[in-house]
């Protein structure tokens, strides 16, 4: 049983991509795996570009490197180093700050700082499995910020909702989410997005959560003040308030990072692959800027038509 839950080892992975050369010949066999578009025309055929690796379209001779419309583009730095961060971020149990990289890797604190909110984008729930069976649906705050209005320090709030499918005596899947309100109508967004529908939910009575019943027939509202709880909900949202603290200091960029908690919690029994998971996501994922990370932009996978400049 342990064997099967056991993660790459770092050695393991150095052997497997000792230099630049071996992560240009992975991405390039996985970017390609089923065959070649260009990305500005969409033919489908292509010769070798003018550099080892890239290839050039044979319609409209756009030259395409291995790293080009993934979220490599433009790395700063080798893409060993690159390859080292994603291994780092996908292994390790509570992810690794930037400091930690910048020191272990030799490169600026804040370059690695970017490039790991970048191998972020990549661990976003698709959404296509969502939470069935028994789930716990429930919400905390988190202050985030002390600022001073009016002579006084306030401390801002964010609010995140937390939903818990249960599997056996423990949780198997998690999503969570920051909300501006815990009203019925963000309660309701929520549970469409990441609940399946014929799913039996518990969930403490606040006036937001009532909305469920339109939506879900089997819904458990527990009383707090009769002393009616949910254990293992509690249990999370502690661990996960725990990391956020200990983790990060940008509270705006909050949602990639329960993004990247959930990710890594949903994959606990899949160690051995969750590396080749996320290197996957990261080259099927298109290219983001700092300024699209920090306003959370719409992802755009426009292919540019022919004509296109
Ligand atoms: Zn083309």
């Amino acid at each position: 049983m342990e064997a099967k839950y056991k993660s790459v080892s770092l050695s393991d992975f150095q052997k497997r991509f000792p230099d630049d050369e071996s992560c240009l010949k992975y991405l390039t066999e996985k970017k390609w795996e089923n065959g070649f578009k260009c990305h500005r025309c969409g033919h489908q055929h292509f010769c070798r570009g003018r550099k080892k690796y890239y290839r050039q379209c044979t319609a409209c001779r756009y030259q395409e490197s291995p790293t080009a419309n993934t979220l490599f583009h433009k790395v700063k730095f080798s893409l060993q180093k690159a390859f080292t961060i994603v291994y780092f971020v996908s292994t390790n149990k509570k992810g690794i700050s930037s400091t930690e990289l910048s020191r272990k890797l030799q490169i600026r604190q804040k370059t690695c700082w970017l490039f790991r909110v970048k191998v972020l984008q990549a661990m976003k729930s698709k959404k296509n499995v969502g939470l069935f069976g028994r789930v716990e649906i429930s919400d905390f705050e988190l202050g985030h910020k002390r600022v001073a209005i009016n002579g006084n320090t306030v401390t801002l709030v964010k609010q995140v909702i937390i939903g818990i499918e249960k599997w056996k005596k423990g949780v198997s899947h998690i999503y969570a989410k920051v909300t501006i309100s815990k009203n019925g109508r963000e309660i309701l967004n929520f549970a469409n997005s990441y609940i399946q529908g014929d799913t039996a939910i518990k969930c403490y009575g606040n006036p937001g959560y009532r909305k469920l019943n339109d939506i879900f027939t089997d819904v458990k509202f527990l009383k707090k003040s009769e002393g009616q709880i949910l254990p293992l909900s509690n249990r999370v949202s502690k661990g996960l308030k725990a990391w956020l603290r200990g983790m990060h200091g940008h509270a705006e960029l909050m949602q990639y990072y329960l993004d990247e908690y959930c990710y890594r919690f949903n994959r606990n029994r899949m160690k051995a692959e969750i590396f080749d998971h996320l290197l996957e996501r990261m080259i099927n994922h298109p290219p983001r800027t700092y300024k699209e990370i920090i306003t959370y932009a719409p992802i755009s996978r426009n292919i540019p038509t022919a004509n296109s400049s």
